[in-house]
């Protein structure tokens, strides 16, 4: 047979999980997205490069050079143990105590959702999810053969009315929901917060349907204005698994995450962690312990805030300038993400080539949902552009957006 035809050969060999594995919308995009004269609006990335750089490559160098033999060695799958207690500090931060035993370091918070997923559901379960929701998630959920049932939001965060609803319905239905998915802080891809009340609410009405809850925080020390919020994991610590990364707040690339978790998920997770890689990269997870340890940290995210402020006034500012009428948009108050929202009648899937064709690029909104649905949105990120390629992204995107009202 020849293997190596246009269609996959192998089709009908994958396991019926496989079917659930296909490239996300974003994936697509950052192809044409990476070309220079393109600006991204696309992509979710950090600016890493406002990070001391060669204060870390040598803090690195000097880590291997003092301390390889430990290193450069396997370690234990749940993760180096004062790297462990140095997360417990940073999520105090958000009102959480923890024991650093509850604390499993993953492979970015991405790693976390795949355990979390594999260990608690089975195919054709019900996980809830914010419409939209992340896209990375909704991929893991796909992985497993959850069923997504999406639960919308507004300014505000999830609506707790509308996940009771979906709750009474599912159980009508005699549906078990496995849990209830959540970016409460700066969501991706939307831009909002939970606000403090509904945090409460929704934590509640999960005890009544007792539905467990999934916290995925990776934004929520990035607020612009204020102290952080009170994560949901601050007020209930046996409904909610936590997730947590360094992603945003040092660098994606060393690929440290967490999940805290009730004790006996815990130890599963640590199981399936070891089945999946043995244990995290020691290198990466000494280089942070190695970080939080020797640098100024605080002020390094702090930094981070403010020029991630800067970057969100300067899109906020431009789409008000700019953006033709009947267009809406979120106002971030902390994270990397603005939802932007296009008259009635038209389709950023299908305007998303036009859009490449005039050098700016985003991501349809389709791609945060499981269901079809999220046509007349998109997702701008403003944390990696500067500020005047911003502007001129936006503008560039508001001709496109023109035009296709016009038409
Ligand atoms: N959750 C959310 C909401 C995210 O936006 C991201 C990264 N874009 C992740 C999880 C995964 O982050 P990482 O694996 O880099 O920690």
């Amino acid at each position: 047979m020849e293997l190596h035809s246009r269609t996959d050969a192998y089709i009908g060999r994958y396991a019926a999980r496989a079917a659930g594995m296909v490239p996300s919308e974003i994936r697509a995009l950052f192809a044409v997205a990476d070309r220079p004269e393109v600006v991204s609006l696309a992509g979710g990335m950090p600016y890493v490069s406002a990070l001391p750089l060669d204060r870390i490559g040598e803090m690195i160098g000097e880590l291997v050079a003092r301390n390889g033999a430990q290193v450069l060695q396997y370690a234990s799958a749940q993760g180096d143990p004062v790297l462990r207690e140095q997360i417990c500090e940073v999520m105090e931060l958000e009102g959480i105590r923890a024991n650093p035993d509850d604390v499993v370091v993953t492979v970015g918070a991405q790693q976390a959702l795949d355990l979390v997923t594999k260990i608690f559901v089975d195919p054709g379960d019900v996980v809830l999810a914010e419409a939209p929701s992340y896209v990375g998630a909704l991929g893991t959920f796909a992985a497993y053969q959850a069923e997504v049932v999406h639960v919308p939001l507004d300014d505000g965060g999830l609506i707790p009315a509308a996940l009771r609803e979906t709750l009474e319905r599912l159980r009508r239905d005699g549906r078990r929901v496995k849990f209830l998915y959540t970016v409460p802080t700066f969501q991706n891809p939307a831009g909002v917060t939970l606000t403090a009340p509904r945090r409460a609410q929704i934590l509640e009405i999960c005890a009544e349907y007792d539905v467990l809850v999934l916290e995925d925080n990776p934004y929520g020390l990035l607020g612009f204005d204020g102290e952080p919020m009170r994560a949901l994991r601050a007020y209930d610590s046996e409904r909610v698994i936590y997730l947590g990364s360094f992603s945003k707040t040092i660098a994606s690339g060393l690929r440290v995450g967490w999940a805290l978790a009730p004790h006996s998920v815990r130890a599963k997770l640590v199981l399936a962690a070891e089945s999946a890689v043995l244990c995290h990269a020691n290198l990466s997870q000494l280089a942070v312990r190695e970080y939080l340890a020797t640098q100024p940290w605080r002020e390094q995210i702090k930094d981070f805030r403010v020029m991630y402020r800067e970057r969100r006034d300067a899109m906020l500012d431009a789409l008000e300038t700019l953006m033709p009428k009947g267009c809406t948009w979120t106002r971030p108050s902390g994270g990397f993400f603005v939802w932007l929202t296009v008259p009635e009648g038209l389709d950023t899937k299908a305007m998303a080539p036009r859009a490449i064709a005039e050098r700016v690029a985003y991501v349809p909104g389709t791609g945060f949902y499981s269901n079809g649905d999220g046509r007349r949105h998109m997702r701008l990120s403003y944390c990696y552009p500067e500020p005047h390629r911003i502007r001129e992204g936006v503008r560039r995107l508001a001709g496109v957006v023109e035009e296709e009202i016009r038409l």
